[in-house]
This record gives structure tokens, sequence and C-alpha cells, in this order.
């Protein structure tokens, strides 16, 4: 457990606690969190700053995807999962036409997934990592950092109930803050701008049709002047009277960045099927939105005794802007990475996280990076679409690589096509190591 001793009178001229443990946490959302239950797992000692109160709200569209029930099930997670809504796959709509495709068999993930709120996701995932051990401390918020040599020497972090002040000090640090990330900036962290990122918004509507096996993509949105936006809306069944209902964008282009969501979430409810019964009298509170940064465009993701990961990190998936099963699996690598350098005493071992987050992600993103630009541009996407929504099979096999769940065994045509663009593609590692 984390010690806490004497006051030092130096930080802000007033005095504040001292804290020691091994690994110190920046946020405890589903990346924080999973990096501290497979730290505690490990025994090892870990302390994760958080600084909302669970449960809590968090903007997203609530989704989880085969990967993320693998991850959750990982974590001994599966029966709170199971009192969830589950879902069978996705609908995708488009050039009025729609249809239903079933999250494909694959050998190491379900063919379902569940629509769980965050608020409650997150306290379920955050509760699991105090339970093998993890200190969560909520209502604390790192407010600054103290640093030598790029190094990370202690978390300055406030106990947002009474406004005293600690000092938190440790042999290893991780950065899960989310996509704001400002202790992470703080130390130079930065994101790529030349590459794509994407703005979502959600509302929470009551719905006849929230107990649907199907979460609903519409594909075909157009902005003002009537042309197809590089972007995607979405209908979220939640199982409990109430739908998820959202609109994300990339915004890499200055065309799209002028885009105001709130106007473009309205105009898609306005479309949206009545059926789903969406209107200002349904909805269930304001509208909140958030950035998506994609494809690790954010580095570096390592410094001398810190790592970084989750959405801090940019690991959503560039081609469908989803994050919760990436937090997770970063949060993963991190605590392998850092539980090793612990067992051997070499700090030389952080070196490894880069390399398994190239491993493990760095094809794929770089071809998802590339799709995204290629849609961005209204004449390839509006097309693409078209076509694909003439044929079903055609759909499906490109959901099963926008998703990430295609098969290493068992290669089928989207594998073999993947496999085919990714030898095509130019080799650009895109994590940046600073030591
Ligand atoms: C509108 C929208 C819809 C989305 N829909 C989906 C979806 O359906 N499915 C999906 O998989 N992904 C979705 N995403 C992406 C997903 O929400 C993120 O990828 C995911 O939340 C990343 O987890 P994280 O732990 O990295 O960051 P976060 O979830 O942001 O968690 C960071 C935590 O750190 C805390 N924190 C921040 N700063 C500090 C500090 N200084 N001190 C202490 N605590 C701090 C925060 O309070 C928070 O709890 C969506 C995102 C948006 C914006």
């Amino acid at each position: 457990m984390a010690d806490h001793s004497s006051a030092d009178p130096s930080f802000s001229g007033m005095a504040i606690s001292q804290v020691q443990c091994r690994v110190a946490i920046v946020g405890s959302g589903p990346s924080g969190a999973a990096c501290a239950y497979w730290l505690s797992l490990r025994d090892v000692e870990v302390l994760a700053l958080e600084k909302k109160v669970f449960p809590r709200d968090k903007t997203c569209g609530d989704g989880l995807t085969p990967r993320s029930v693998v991850a959750l099930e990982a974590m001994g997670l599966g029966e709170f999962l199971a009192t969830k809504h589950r879902y069978l796959g996705l609908r995708v709509v488009a050039y009025r036409r729609s249809f239903e495709l079933p999250w494909p068999q694959h050998p190491n993930f379900p063919d379902y997934g569940y629509v769980v709120t965050r608020s409650e996701l997150d306290h379920a995932v955050a509760s699991r990592a105090s339970e093998v051990g993890a200190t969560i401390l909520t209502h604390h918020e790192v407010v600054g950092v103290d640093q030598e040599g790029g190094a990370i020497t202690a978390l300055r972090v406030k106990n947002i109930d009474d406004d005293s002040l600690s000092e938190v000090r440790a042999q290893y640090y991780v950065l899960a803050e989310g996509s704001n990330a400002r202790i992470a900036r703080t130390l130079g962290v930065q994101r790529d701008r030349s590459e794509p990122m994407g703005l979502a918004i959600r509302g929470y509507y009551e719905s006849p049709r929230a107990n649907e096996p199907w979460i609903e993509s519409h594909m075909d949105l157009r902005d003002s002047s009537g042309a197809i936006m590089p972007g995607y809306g979405w209908i979220f069944p939640l199982g409990n009277g109430r739908v998820n209902v959202g609109f994300g964008l990339l915004s890499n282009s200055q065309r799209w960045r002028s885009i105001n969501t709130t106007d473009a979430l309205s105009r898609f409810v306005e479309g949206a099927p009545p059926s789903w019964g969406l209107s200002p009298k349904t909805l269930c509170g304001p509208p909140t939105g958030g950035k998506l940064q994609m494809g690790h465009s954010v580095s570096p993701q390592r410094g001398p005794n810190y790592l970084v990961i989750g959405d801090a990190a940019g690991s959503i998936n560039p081609f469908n802007g989803e994050g919760i099963s990436y937090a997770y699996e970063t949060g993963k690598l991190a605590a392998d990475v850092i539980a090793r350098a612990l067992e051997k005493g070499d700090h030389n071992e952080l070196d490894r996280f880069e390399e398994l987050l190239r491993s493990q992600y760095g094809t794929y993103y770089r071809v998802a990076r590339r799709f995204v630009r290629l849609i961005s541009e209204p004449r390839i996407m509006g097309p693409a679409i078209w076509v694909a929504m003439r044929d079903p099979k055609l759909m499906g096999l490109t959901v099963r690589v926008m998703a990430n769940l295609m098969r290493d065994q068992g290669k089928g045509v989207p594998e073999y096509l993947y496999d085919a663009v990714t030898r095509a593609l130019p080799t650009s590692p895109k994590t940046a190591v600073r030591r």
C-alpha cells in the first residue's frame, strides 16, 4: 500500500504530504484501471489517481466490440457483462438500403458485443482493479509534474474534497489521462497534426427500440451543402429504455474542422428512422462531445520512467473510432513491461513498450491512417459506400477489417486483401522514443 509520510513545506509554500509507491497512474478510465488491474495481479504496488468519483459519466458511444469483451472477460468481468445489453452485430444504413452484419466467427473473439454506459463500465473496471489490490484514489487530480532530465520525479496531486496537496513519488509512472492529456503534454508528448483526428458527439434518447440486438451505423451523412461527410452517425441500444445516439467525423481537413457537430447531430436525429422515436422530447440531456486521437498519432509513448497509454497515446482505431478495447490492451501492455522492468531492476525494459506497440498495431494503424485520408475525400467516400451497399458480403468483409477482427489462421478474402495493401504501403514507423 502507499506509504503516507511527513510533510514537505517546499511545495507551493504550504505543507503537503508525500506518498511513495512503485507505480503511479494518472487517470483511472479504461486504460488506467486496466493497467492498475494487471500490475496488481502481479503483486506490484500501484496507486491510480482519478480526479472524478465513480460512477462518473464519460462522453462515449458506449459500444463494446468483441475485442473489448475479450479484454473485460480477461479481467474477470464476464459476469458483470452478462447482466448488460448484448448485441449481435452491426446494421449498416446508407443510400436507402440497410442490412445486418453479424460479428464474424473468430477463434479468439466472441460473435457478440455489449452496449454499457461508461458510468457503469468504468466503475466496474476500477472496482475490479481495487479488488485485486490496486489503490484507486478518486477525487484526486494530478495538477502538475516535477521532472529532471525528461524523467518524472514527482506528481503534484490535489485532493478535490479539501484542496489539500500531496506529492506522489514512484519508480514508474503511467499517463492514462485520456485525450486532453494535460500532464503528458507538459512532458512534451504531442499529437502529429498531419495525422487524422476525429470529433464525436453523443446524446441519450428514450426509445421504444432500446432492446434491439443490433447497433446501427448510418454511413451517408451529408453537410448543409449536401456533400457526404467523412464520418458516421450511430444509434446504439442500451437495453434500459434508452439509446446512445451520436455522430463522429474525421476532422483532418479545414472543410470538416469547421462543421458544427451539434448541428450535424441534430440533422442526423431529424433524419433517423422515425421508429427509433428520437426527438427533442425524448432527449435525456444535452449532448456532449470529445476528440478522437487515432492511430498512435501521439508520441513519444515512452519517457525515461513513464509510459503513455490509451487515448493519451492516440490509441483509437482510425477505421471505426473504437478506443475502449485499445485502452484496455495498451494498459495491459504497459503493465507487462513495467512489471518486467521491476523484476529485472532494469528501466531499459521500458524500450520494449515501443516495440510491442509497433508489432501489435504498427502495420494496422498505418493502413488505417491511409484509409482515413482517402475517405476524407467526399468524391471517394460517397461512391465507395454506394458500391459497398450493393454488396452485403463486401460490406461484411470491410467491417471485419475495420473492427480489427481479422484471422491469423484460416485467412479469408479480407485478410488476403489487407496483406496485399500492407505490402504496397511504404514503411513509416510512427512511434517515437525519448530517453
Ligand atoms: C463521442 C465519443 C464516442 C465514443 N464511442 C466509443 C465507442 O462506442 N466505443 C469505443 O470503444 N470507444 C468510443 N470512444 C472512444 C473512448 O471513449 C476512448 O477511447 C476511451 O475512453 C479511452 O480510455 P482512456 O482510459 O484512455 O481515457 P478516458 O476514458 O478519457 O479516461 C481518462 C481518465 O483520466 C482521468 N483524468 C484525466 N486527467 C486527470 C488528472 N490530471 N488527474 C487525475 N485523473 C485524471 C479522467 O477523469 C478519466 O477518468 C468514443 C469517444 C467519444 C468522444
